[in-house]
């Protein structure tokens, strides 16, 4: 154990399987798997799907047999809704024993997902998310600042319900603007305050227009979770001065799986990206080579697959949620949990993938870049084919204006060269340049879409 980790405080949720031997958290974590095959086998979407494969669930002997369950995916789940309306055939309970009801944002154009729960699944709901936010310190007692509208998803509802479960004060900041937020923020001292990175960024530019410095402000704050965007350690660290409180990151999705950092938070003091784990006894976390449909090694990249354990109205196996991570074992952590997971800062959606010129381009990997450059305000990047059908790829930057001359393009032309191996062009607004300014933050505003591919509009398909 390192002697950053050691010098943190632990805060355990579960302490039982936060310190339980490997060995037996496998051994648990196998008999959850196979009573959540068992039980989905019953519903007649698996049934379908099992026979289709030729899986029977005998077949489950060790986890080398696992590879012969077959993937569901996204478009499975909304198709099976679209033509099952409102809750699917994954359902095996009566609909009277529903007790909550969440959609994905279906920014994906392919349909929303719909995931429900009864009593015992919303009470593995609280337990998931109660994990992360009892890492990041919040107790009985604690002020938590909720920056996110509270909807149909996941995210703001569950929250809210395992923050009540742990008696901590929720403010429900969501539906104000961003004046309010602040005026909130300052009046009821908040230990913790959860948003997205996009949105925590926002607050921060609205207290500098008011000359209000946040960390002396807001002396109580201690933890800052971001969830729903991932951003660079540089950027966390950031984060970490300007608000004076740590920042830890969450990946969750609505099907009822998620990760969090730890009590370290999303980087160490020499400003490594640290995992976030998973809840091996609550949930089967894969992360699959798309290549092979085989586990990656520790380290690789692949497709996060989850197996919700224990989720009792509308089982879910082996769903593959379109997000790419870097898969850490669990030896990487300096908590010493026996939780694996995955690297901070180091999920992005598959379909966010952007190929050009024959590289595979990472939108976070290019916003990783830009972040170094705080004077950057937000960018936009647009991939199109010019006059000669040559793919190029171009970056708008739109910048604080007090710099005049002092924006270094060829620093950052250099860095987009040297992690994405394309050459780019930069193209640089001032915040004044008011039409620019507006078109780049607009394409950024709300749901996060920082990319454009116009190709489509002038190449012919291949
Ligand atoms: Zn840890």
């Amino acid at each position: 154990m390192g002697a950053n980790g050691s010098a943190v405080p632990r805060h355990y949720f579960e302490e039982p399987a936060e310190t339980m031997d490997p060995a037996l958290l496998d051994a648990i974590q196998w008999e959850a798997f196979v009573r959540q095959v068992e039980r989905a086998s019953t519903s007649r979407f698996y049934r379908d799907r099992f026979a289709r494969a030729g899986f029977d669930v005998s077949h489950l002997r060790t986890w080398d047999d696992i590879g012969r369950i077959p993937f569901t995916s996204k478009t499975d789940l909304c198709d099976d809704i679209q033509e099952n309306p409102p809750y699917g055939t994954r359902l095996v309970v009566a609909s009277e024993e529903i007790v909550d009801i969440v959609e994905t944002s279906g920014t994906s154009g392919i349909g929303r997902e719909v995931h429900v729960l009864n009593a015992e699944d919303r009470h593995r709901a609280y337990r998931i998310e109660a994990f992360g936010f009892v890492w990041a310190g919040v107790r009985h007692g604690s002020v938590v600042a909720l920056t996110l509208p509270v909807a149909m998803t996941a995210a703001g509802n569950w929250w809210i319900m395992t923050l009540d479960r742990l008696n901590a004060n929720c403010l429900r900041l969501g539906q104000m603007d961003v004046e309010a937020k602040l005026d909130y923020l300052v009046r009821y001292q908040p230990h913790a305050l959860i948003g997205t990175p996009a949105y925590v960024s926002r607050l921060e530019r609205a207290a500098l227009d008011r000359g209000l410095d946040l960390a002396a402000e807001l002396p109580a704050l201690q933890s800052i979770l971001v969830s729903g965007e991932a951003k660079s350690a540089h950027w966390a660290q950031e984060r970490n001065i300007v608000w004076g409180a740590k920042v830890y990151e969450q990946w969750g999705c609505c099907a009822g799986a998620v990760t969090w950092s730890c009590e370290g938070g999303m980087v160490d003091s020499a400003g490594s990206l640290r995992p976030m784990h998973s809840l091996p006894h609550l949930t089967m976390l894969e992360v699959i080579d798309p290549a092979t449909g085989e586990h990656v090694r520790d380290g690789e990249y692949g497709q996060i697959v989850i197996t919700p354990l224990g989720m009792e109205a509308a089982p879910l196996v082996r769903f593959a949620t379109g997000d790419r991570a870097r898969y850490l074992e669990a030896r990487h952590c300096t908590c010493g949990r026996p939780f694996p997971g995955i690297e901070a800062s180091s999920v992005s959606r598959f379909d966010d993938m952007v190929k050009v010129k024959g590289v595979n381009v990472w939108p976070t990997v290019v916003a990783a870049v830009v972040e170094l450059h705080p004077e950057i305000l937000e960018h936009r990047v647009t991939v199109y084919a010019d006059a000669s059908a040559r793919e190029q790829i171009k970056l708008e930057a739109v910048v604080r204006d007090n710099l005049g001359e002092g924006f270094r393009s060829e620093v950052l032309l250099r860095e987009l060269k040297a992690s994405t191996g394309l050459t780019f062009e930069l193209i640089v607004h001032g915040a004044a340049d008011g039409v620019a300014f507006q078109d780049v933050m607009q394409a950024t505003s709300g749901k996060v879409r920082r990319w454009r591919d116009l190709r489509a509009d002038d190449v012919p398909a291949e």
